[in-house]
This record gives structure tokens, sequence and C-alpha cells, in this order.
């Protein structure tokens, strides 16, 4: 069944050809025990290798099983080993990491036999070998006769046809050299057993067949076979062909149980590759954290400052490139004289020439056709009107006290200040502010300190800071602080007299202030009819009484202050009431008798039952004309007390210039599809481009029509100042990481060096592996399973040292910065980090595993 044909092996080492064997033809029996002696060099080792496919012969045939091996692929060879072969060595080579039962089931996870069939063949042949009791030992922890049984249990876990036994017992003692060689002539009863010795007696005993070699010739044979003895076991021969593979998880199990045995040098060496992946992970977590950290600012922001569409507005951006010289080119004076530098033509012009008026009930119609998908960009769209609220304070018992529009301020001087065209830009200073329409907004915003988020049109909030305080300023607004005494202090400091300062803090109980109450009264309810025309009757204290008393009564239902996380706050006041109030009034006022009557006669002025003033009818002429006057109205005026009568001149002055639209808006009248501002509320920083988009739109689309006068234009003061905050920050992260990533390429290379020297160390194992029929695929699969188990480890201590370094870091974050938990790890960045770690030290370990897969077997085994 085994044929040697004229076998030759020559050995080249530079010049020197060393013949090992020179034409060695034999043939071998099914089953006999062969022993091979001869001196030392004479070839013995290379032909037991040759016959075992662990070398390859230059020249002749080795026919196994009537089969060539002339055609035999690495493949085919591996195969062979792991089927039909079974090597028992000197020096017993076993995988000293490996217990004695892995280390004989190992040629059987290379046949692909499943767990439970390994276990259960290997503890059958240990038993045989006589080792059944020491399955989890160690191969240092048992004697030289004992190992080699083990040795013997593995050349026999696979059954194979041909055991090669390589001078076995030249190590042991003649005792158990004894034991041994009985363990040997038991097994050659079924099998070939070809042992190479220098022990005649041993042979001589044991053997039934000796042949002796000399220099690479065979000098004697005992019992030689003749061809016709040779039985071929075609069938035997297929099946001992078929492909062997390590799986993917013995190499895992093989190379974790060597990391194993170096636990100080495999941590280490995954903390120094743990280093790259550290800092890399760090700049991560801030960058990530900072981000959202902005991101959150700028949603907080964005809801204070919307994108804002006024009814008049001016352009800012162009404004402050005017104002800072910006766009203008460089001059180069000489520097003998002081030159002007022109600017305040250039802001004139833009000033006027961008002071616009923008159709925002066109626009607003744009909105509310619901085509423009604003609603998934804007979180809310205000719409804003010139109303003006009339709001006295509750409590009348001390005279009748207007708080609203803030007459302290037009008392100060400061009363423009709410209409000029920056307030929608700056937010202006109002006390009385309508809350924005979308509740999850103001609760993510605002905590409710004491009562209620409002829930009807008469109810209305209280607004403090996150410190519960409320500014004086505010105080003396709601009329909680008594105006009068402001005044005092405003009119003793103009006359340079010394004021004392207020510096004693006052404080209100919750309950003081839910208490609270003010009246509303509407504008038109200040005209009265009298006889045809409507007097203004707000400066009469008993009709005003009478007014207060029937009027609508404002309740403050609740306290609210910013909440700890909320960055930015969207109620600029200190009063804050619904969009149904807002709603309620322009209703009532509309459906006022006086608005109606104004509304019923456009030409007619309510005020003095006189018509408008026209172009062609115009007048400079302050003095009622006598002239004009129908019999009627002068009968009328005639009636008139001297009272009623100034009172009539005096509206009549007022009104000389008086328009329709004046009238109305005199009388608060506001129409709902016609706001005079738009606020845009938008998600987030992308979403506020997605909400411009749609403003250029209209834009075009009326550009388009002809229609240039609807064109609207905004102001967007905080996208003017945020815009490229991020993309700072992302360049910034970006710098470092490349910094950081020379680092990882420092650790991998490491890796790749301890993986080199991890091979050097595991030389004898690729030997071992090898002549048990593992393929140099698997070899290398056995070291890409150690860079990636290394890579994995160094990934996640990074992981895991980046994670414990947060912690310190985010408490010097929150007490320099006061900003919590900034410094935080993404998940999916851990997971790509730990990945990146592992596809990195598996790349550099890729060169020293080819190494180790290349490695002659013969010689491998051959390292100590
Ligand atoms: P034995 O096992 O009988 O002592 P070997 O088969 O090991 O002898 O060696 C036979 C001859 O081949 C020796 O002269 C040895 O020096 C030579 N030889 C064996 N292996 C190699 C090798 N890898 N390179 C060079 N010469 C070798
Ligand atoms: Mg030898």
């Amino acid at each position: 069944m085994l044929q040697l044909k004229n076998i030759y092996k020559v050995y080249e080492t530079g010049d020197l050809k060393q013949t090992a064997l020179d034409g060695v033809s034999l043939n071998f029996r099914e089953s006999e025990f062969v022993a091979i002696l001869g001196q030392s060099g004479s070839g013995k080792t290379t032909m037991l290798n040759i016959i075992g496919g662990l070398d390859q012969y230059d020249k002749g045939d080795l026919i196994i099983n009537g089969k060539s091996t002339k055609e035999f692929k690495d493949r085919d060879w591996d195969a062979y080993r792991n089927h039909s072969i079974g090597f028992v060595f000197q020096s017993y080579n076993l995988i000293p990491h490996q217990t004695v039962l892995s280390n004989v089931e190992l040629a059987l996870t290379l046949s692909g036999v499943s767990k439970t069939e390994r276990r259960k063949r290997a503890k059958e042949v240990l038993e045989r070998v006589g080792l059944g009791k020491q399955l989890h030992k160690r191969p240092s922890q048992m004697s030289g006769g004992q190992m080699q049984r083990v040795a013997i249990a593995r050349a026999l876990i696979n059954d194979p046809d041909i055991l090669l036994a390589d001078e076995p017992t030249g190590a042991l003692d003649s005792e158990t050299s004894v034991q041994i060689m009985d363990l040997l002539k038991e097994i050659s009863k079924d099998k070939l057993i070809i042992m190479v010795t220098h022990n005649p007696e041993l042979a001589e005993e044991y053997a039934n067949r000796i042949i002796k070699l000399r220099d690479g010739n065979i000098v004697d044979d005992s019992n030689p076979c003749r061809i016709e003895e040779l039985q071929v076991n075609k069938e035997r021969g297929e099946r001992k062909l078929s492909k062997t593979s390590m799986s993917f998880g013995t190499a895992l199990s093989l190379s974790l149980n060597n990391l194993k045995t170096k636990k100080a040098r495999t941590l280490m060496t995954a903390f120094a590759g743990s280093i790259g992946i550290i800092g890399i992970a760090l700049i991560l977590s801030l960058s990530s954290g900072v981000k959202s950290y902005i991101a959150k600012v700028q949603e907080d922001t964005l809801s204070s400052y919307p994108v804002s569409i006024e009814s008049q507005t001016v352009d800012m951006t162009s404004m402050m490139e005017n104002m800072m010289g910006m766009g203008r080119e460089e001059e180069n004076n000489d520097l003998d004289k002081v030159y002007s530098r022109n600017i305040m033509t250039g802001m004139i012009e833009s000033m006027s020439a961008q002071m616009s008026k923008n159709d925002l009930k066109s626009f607003k119609e744009y909105l509310e056709t619901g085509n423009t998908n604003i609603d998934d960009y804007a979180n809310v769209i205000q719409y804003g009107y010139d109303l003006g609220l009339q709001i006295y304070k509750g409590d009348t018992s001390n005279g009748i006290v207007k708080v609203s529009p803030e007459s302290v301020y037009d008392k100060l001087g400061f009363g423009g200040m709410s209409n000029s065209p920056m307030s929608g830009a700056t937010g202006g200073f109002k006390v009385w502010t309508e809350l924005l329409g979308n509740q999850t907004l103001l609760e993510s915003q605002y905590d409710v300190v004491a009562g209620t988020w409002p829930k009807n049109y008469d109810e209305i909030l209280l607004v403090v800071d996150k410190n519960n305080e409320i500014s004086d300023a505010y105080l003396y607004s709601i009329g909680l602080l008594d105006d009068s005494e402001l005044e005092n202090k405003m009119n003793k400091i103009q006359n340079g007299e010394a004021v004392e300062e207020t510096t004693e803090v006052s404080s209100y109980s919750y309950e003081d202030i839910l208490n609270l109450t003010y009246k509303l009264v509407l504008n038109s309810d200040y005209y009265e009819k009298d006889n045809n025309i409507w007097v203004d009757k707000s400066e009469n204290s008993i009709y005003m009484k009478k007014l207060l008393d029937n009027a609508l009564e404002l309740k403050v239902v609740g306290i609210v202050k910013p909440s700890e996380e909320a960055v930015s706050a969207s109620i600029n006041g200190a009063i804050a009431y619904t969009s149904d109030l807002t709603e309620y009034v322009v209703n009532n006022i509309n459906d006022s008798e006086i608005v109606k009557e104004q509304k019923d006669n456009p030409e007619v002025n309510v005020f003095t039952g006189l018509k408008f003033e026209t172009d062609e009818n115009d007048s400079t002429n302050s003095q009622i004309d006598m002239s004009t006057l129908t019999d009627e109205e002068k009968a009328y005026l005639a009636s008139l007390s001297q009272e009623e009568l100034s009172a009539l001149m005096k509206q009549q002055n007022n009104s000389t210039k008086a328009t329709y639209e004046d009238n109305l808006s005199l009388l608060g009248c506001v129409d709902l599809s016609n706001p005079s501002t738009i606020n845009i509320y938008s998600k987030d920083f992308e979403a506020k481009e997605s909400i411009e988009d749609i403003i250029s739109d209209y834009n075009e689309e009326k550009i388009d029509q002809g229609k240039d006068e609807y064109v609207v234009t905004y102001n967007d003061m905080v996208g003017l100042m945020m815009s490229s905050v991020t993309s700072i920050i992302d360049i910034i992260s970006y710098v470092l990481i490349a910094f950081v990533a020379i680092s990882l390429i420092v650790s991998s290379i490491m890796i790749g060096i301890i993986t080199y020297i991890s091979v050097l160390e595991r030389t004898k194992e690729i030997g071992i592996l090898r002549s048990i029929g593992a393929s140099k695929k698997d070899i290398s699969r056995v070291f890409n399973a150690e860079t990636l188990i290394v890579g994995f480890a160094a990934g996640a201590m990074g992981i895991l040292v980046t994670v414990l370094l947060n912690i310190p870091i985010n408490m010097i974050i929150k007490s320099v910065a006061n900003i919590s938990d900034v410094s935080k790890l993404p998940v999916e960045g851990g997971v790509i980090l730990v990945v990146i770690s592992m596809v990195l030290t598996v790349i550099a370990g890729l060169i020293p595993s080819k190494i180790a897969a290349k490695k002659d077997p013969v010689e491998a085994l051959r390292t100590e």
C-alpha cells in the first residue's frame, strides 16, 4: 500500500550539495512494525518526512494506495498528513499552552469533526495509551514517558494508516522506553509503523522488519516486501484525501490560549495599541458633545431669535456692512494728513433703500396655503399685530393705574423704543408679550414655579429668571412697584439732586403673585357716542371707573422660570398671555359699534362726523370752516357746551389730517389676515435654511408674476452670528484626529512587530500544526486570530479608558463652564473605533502571519 520508487533528496546549502536520499526504493505492507537503523546523518529522518508528506522528494515517486503523488498540491499533502499519517517525535512536540485533551483533539478539529465527537474520541484514545485520568494537565506538568504517550494518542486520533515515529524513545530512560515500545507493538497489529531508532536491541526485540540505511542508501532489509504483496485499498485512499480546514473558532481558541499564557505582555501590547484609540475617542466624545451642546444652544437661541419678517424692515446685514466699512475698497492714503471716511451717505441711502415695506397679508396667505411644508421646518409661526393692549391694575383702590402700553417708559422718554425698526431684531423692551403657540417648546424651556400654564384667554403668566428674580424695571411696569416713585427719582436726577440707590430687595410670595389681576380695556371702549360723534372719555374718571368695573379681568395663573438646561428662552417680557387673548381683543374691537360704524362709512370720520379730507378738499386750516357746514351741523355746534366744544376742537385738530386708516389704528382695529410681524421659529439650523428657501421661493414667484412690491425681506441675526461655529468645530476635530491617527499607525506597527515575535516564539507550534495536517492558510488564520484578539482588546480597553476619563473631564468642564455631560462618546463611534482597531492590527499582522504560513514545517519542527 505504500511504495517508494527511486526517491532522491538533495539539500543545497550555499555551494554544498548534501545528498540525503540517494535513490531509495522500498515497499511497505499494510500492517507491520518496521525499524530503521543507521548512523546519524544517514537520511533516516529525511526518509520519514518524505513518507509523511512533511518534506517533498526531488526525484522518484511515492505511491500511496496505488496513487502517484507526483501531481500532489499543497492541500493534497495537508489532507494526506491529516488523515493518513500520525507523527511521533523524539521531543514529543506538544503545544505547551494547550491541555493534554486539546493537544490530542487538535488533529480532529482540522478534519471538521464535531466537538462532542472530538471529546469522545480523544478520551478513548488517551484511555488506550493509559492517560485517562490526566486529560486536563498541561504538557509541562507531565513526565517524558507521559508526554510521549500524549504524542502517540495525538498521532492515533485520526485513525491513520501509517504511524511514523522518529526516535520515539531517544529521550526516555530504558524502563519507560520499554513501555512505549509495548504500546507501539500493540498498535502495529493493524497499522503500519515505521520507527527510526538508534537502539538495535529494541529494534531486534520489537520490530518484525529492520531496514538499515547508510549515506542515503538501503544497505539491508530483513524482510523485504515484494510488489505482489502490496494490496491497494482504493476506497480508503479516496476517503483519506478529502480536504482539511481549521475553523476560525479553533484558530481563535488556539490563539486565545496562547495569549493567556502571556497575559502581562498581551495586556501591555493592547494598552499601547489603545492609546491612539483613546486619543481619537476622547476627541470624538468632546467634539460630538460640544456639537450637540451647540445644537441645543442653537435650537434654544433660534426659538428666541426667529426668522423675522416685519411690515417695515431694515436690512440689518447691509446696514452692518455699511457701518463696518465692509465691501469698501481699501484706500492707500499718504500718511501726512487726516482723511475722512464717508459712510453716512451710504448708511442713509441703504437705510432708506432697505427700509422696505413688506406685504405680510399676501405672505401669510402664501404660508397658509399648506403647499410650503413649512410646518416640517418650523416649530411655530407667530403672527404679531400692533395691538397695544390697554391694561390696568386690577386693584383700583388706589386709583386707576395703567400698566400697558408701558406707561413708565413713556414717562421716562423711552417710549419709542418698542416701536423702533430695530425692535424685531433686538426683541425690544416689552413687558407684555404673547406666548409662542407651541406648548412642547415652551415646556422644554420653562419650569412652572407655581400655578399652571394658562389655558384660557383671560389667564396670564408671570415670567421670572433662573434665580426667581424679576427686574424692578418690570416691577414698575406691571404695577408691583409704584412708578410715581420712579418719576420723582428721575426728576431729582435731572435737577442734579442726589438720589439714594435702592438696595433693598423686595420680595413677593407666590400667593401674592397668583392673586394679581389686571383689567383689559379695548381701545374702542374709550369712546362714547355723544349725539352723532364719538368722544374720547379716557380722561373722565367716572367713565373710566365704570369701564374698569365691567372690563375683562386677567388673572395671573402661574409663574414660570427658564429651566436649568434651557440656554435661551423665548419669552422676552414679564407677563405672557396666550394668542387666544389676542384673538379675543381683535374680534371684540372689530365687533364694537364704533369700529362697525367707521367701517360702514369709510368716508366719514366717526370722531368728528365730518368727511375725511381728501386731496380734492385739501385744507390746511385747522379751524372749522363754518361756510362749508350745513345748517343742521351749525345747529349741532351751537348746542354744544363750552367743554364739549373744546374737546371737539381738540379732536378736530388731531384729526385734521386723519385718515380712515389712522382712525382704525387708533381704535386698535387689527386685521387678523394682515399681521405686522411674522416670526418663524425654526426647528434647527438646517431647517432654517429650508425656511429661507421657502421665503425666496415666494419672492421668485412674485417676481415672475411681475409683482415686485410683494417681495419680502427678513432678518436673521443668529444666522449672521452662528452659522460657522459648527463647521469650525468640525475642522478642529478633523485636524486633531489626523494628529492622533499618527499614534494609531505607530501602535499598529508595534503590534505588527509583536506579532512577528509571537510567530518566532510559536514556530514549533507551526511545525506541529503542519505535521498534523494544517494548511498554510490555517497557519496564517491562527496568527490573524491572534492579532484580531489583540486589536479587540486594544479597542475595548481604549473605549473603557475613554469612558472612565470622561468622568473627570466632565467634572472639570462642569466646574469651569457649568455645562454638564459635554464629553460623551457616541455608541456608534465607540463600536467603529473598536472595529478600526481590529482592522488595523490585523493589517499590521498580515505580513508576520504570511511569514508564519511560509515556514517550512521540517525546519519549524527542528527549532527549539
Ligand atoms: P538522520 O536522521 O539519519 O540523522 P537526516 O535525514 O536528518 O539524517 O539527514 C541526512 C543528511 O541530510 C545529513 O547529512 C544532513 O546534514 C542533511 N540535511 C538534513 N536536513 C537538511 C537541511 N534542511 N538542509 C541541509 N542539509 C540537511
Ligand atoms: Mg534524524
